[in-house]
């Protein structure tokens, strides 16, 4: 699935020719080979990263991802500052299959490996952006699938080089129009490094109309010239950053998120929390459920739960799957139309009717659904110790802010605890109180094969108990209780009528307080300068984390963002 049918053919079997253009992906002769000659050496590559920390690179036309591999190549070979980030963003509208991409890839060994990591996580080509984190090599992709100008203009970036690979300008003069140019140029910093294949007179005079210097150089192979270019106005001097001591306040998976996120940028971090363990509130239920929560169209709000869930799964993988059961025709209408409008992928969800629902789930459901194979369950206290190993963990805090003086930044991320920071205290948040219900397992819903929802969630038996929860009541009083689990079981009821709800015993339960908003966004964002936010994940908070924490991070150091602007906007603490 794409938003635009790729037109495909090979020459001599190895290079891709876009019928549609008329144009080849890269030269016949050596694709390798060129895309050194004209975009690394041509930015200068690596020379002029070893001044900088980290470093960021823009691209017209993500293609085959030969570029893209060559520099994450080099960075490997050439980069010896051991807390340096490649940031590496691109557009692309007709997004190739990863068999064409595995295909092209294929012909340089010597990228094999790379490219393989690639592929693992390489998206299925639906618009808006998606975020690839490769931390073995320090590596990040934003890949923006969709028009240049209409994408470049929602990133929030200031690019170091420019690699402009578009089809030739005269096939594909939309590649290089005056709108790409301006964006070009609003994400260039003074210094900014431009390169290209083409001399075409128009791009060299659009560049020079938005403040590049632009030189002929020597070409690749038989053609004679080539461009290389450097953005010479007054603009924002990127400062490179200094590695940080950060004061984290909140042990769940809000903390543990950020922790990770801010150690891989060589952050020293210390978490604080009032428990004496992590994961001991909202996020301390054994196992929980991770889904996408979709919505229709490409608001803000839809783009963020679809990109949220796919940067969860490069972080944990959830098991066994998620039925969505619709309960009445407006709901399946809903998720049919979620399904049609082709922003998420098959393997991400499909429609089932109730008979294939039922053979899906192993127990009679009688639902259509939406089944989501990638969602599914997951043990949150491991996924919170695993993101915090390496932060200094500093439990019974007592809530003196006065200890914190000495940290670079604080960052509040502990729910509704986050209200107690005076500067915080404004922000909307209110509580909401979630308890689940453990079941011991019948001999017919131990026939349950996956995960099912309808508003609350029965898991499969896990560790001889079934998970069913949750309640999502406006109650400040953090005991489990009886009623509750009674609330759980009529839902069941509902939810699953074939289930003989009586035959049930309840081993136990348990009850955690989520901080909500009122338009269901998480705060995300720097309060001031010693003062960042993370919270309000309300019960979704194991499938937001982890993508927040990369925004916030991203925000903090100046970074190439993962989403779009208006998305980062939604979400910020001064919305
Ligand atoms: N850099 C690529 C590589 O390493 O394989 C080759 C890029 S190929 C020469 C040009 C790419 O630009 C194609 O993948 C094409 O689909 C894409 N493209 C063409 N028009 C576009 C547009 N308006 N917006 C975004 N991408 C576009």
């Amino acid at each position: 699935m794409s938003p635009h049918k790729i037109n495909l053919t090979w020459h001599n079997d190895r290079t891709p020719v876009s019928t549609r253009f008329g144009d080849v992906y890269f030269s016949p002769l050596d694709g390798l080979a060129e895309t050194r000659h004209v975009f690394l050496a041509g930015c200068q590559l690596p020379d002029i990263w070893q001044e900088r920390q980290n470093f960021t690179i823009g691209e017209t036309g993500f293609g085959t991802g030969l570029n893209f591999l060559a520099a994450w190549d080099l960075w490997q070979k050439k980069q010896t500052n051991t807390n340096a980030w490649l940031d590496y963003g691109s557009v692309e509208l007709y997004p190739l299959a990863r068999s064409d991409l595995a295909r092209t890839n294929g012909c340089w060994p010597e990228l094999a490996p790379l490219a393989a990591k690639l592929y693992d996580f390489y998206p299925e080509p639906t618009p808006g952006f998606h975020r690839l984190v490769f931390p073995q090599d320090r590596v990040r992709l934003t890949l923006m699938i969709g028009d240049a100008a209409q994408m470049l203009a929602q990133w929030t970036a200031r690019v170091d080089a420019w690699f402009l690979d578009g089809f030739s300008p005269a096939r594909n003069p939309d590649m290089w129009r005056p709108a790409v140019m301006a964006q070009l140029a609003r994400l260039s910093r003074k210094g900014t490094r431009l390169a290209s294949f083409t001399v075409a007179r128009a791009v060299r005079d659009g560049l020079a109309e938005n403040g590049f210097s632009v030189q002929k150089t020597k070409g690749f192979a038989y053609r004679t010239d080539m461009i290389q270019a450097v953005y010479q106005p007054d603009h924002a001097v990127v400062t490179d950053k200094k590695q940080h001591n950060i004061a984290i306040i909140g042990g769940g998976i809000a903390g543990a998120a950020i922790a990770h996120s801010l150690q891989r940028r060589g952050c020293t971090v210390t978490v604080f929390d009032r428990l004496s363990e992590p994961a001991m509130a909202a996020s301390g239920n054994p196992v929980a459920m991770v889904m996408p929560k979709l919505q229709l169209g490409t608001t803000p709000m839809a783009d963020f739960q679809r990109a949220v869930f796919r940067y969860a799964r490069q972080i944990y993988a959830p098991q066994g799957g998620v039925l969505q059961l619709a309960g009445n025709a407006a709901a399946a209408t809903r998720l049919e139309k979620l399904v049609a409008e082709n922003l998420v992928t098959d393997q991400e969800a499909v429609f089932l009717t109730p008979d294939q629902v039922n053979d899906c789930a192993g127990l009679r459901l009688d639902k259509p659904a939406l089944w989501l194979s990638q969602a599914g369950w997951v043990r949150p206290r491991e996924i919170v110790k695993n993101l915090m190993t390496g932060a200094t963990w500093s439990g019974n805090w007592t809530g003196n802010f006065d200890i914190l003086d000495d940290y670079d930044l604080v960052v509040m991320a502990g729910g509704l605890g986050s209200l107690q920071h005076p500067d915080l205290a404004h922000l909307p948040l209110r509580y909401r109180k979630g308890q689940i219900t453990y079941l011991k397992p019948t001999t017919k819903s131990l026939q349950l094969r996956c995960c099912v929802t309808e508003g609350r969630y029965l898991l499969p038996a896990i560790d001889g108990a079934h998970v069913l929860g949750a309640t999502f009541d406006a109650e400040n009083n953090i005991d489990a209780d009886d009623d509750a689990d009674r609330r759980n079981l009529a839902h069941l009821a509902t939810m699953i009528p074939a289930l003989n709800i009586p035959t049930f015993a309840v081993l136990g339960h348990r009850a955690g307080m989520r901080a909500t908003t009122p338009d269901h966004l998480p705060f995300v964002g720097r309060v001031n300068e010693k003062l960042a936010v993370l919270t309000g994940l309300g019960s979704s908070g194991f499938t937001t984390a982890p993508l927040c924490a990369e925004i916030l991070a991203a925000i903090l150091f100046d970074e190439a963002l993962p989403v779009a602007s208006s998305v980062v906007a939604r979400l910020s603490p001064n919305r």
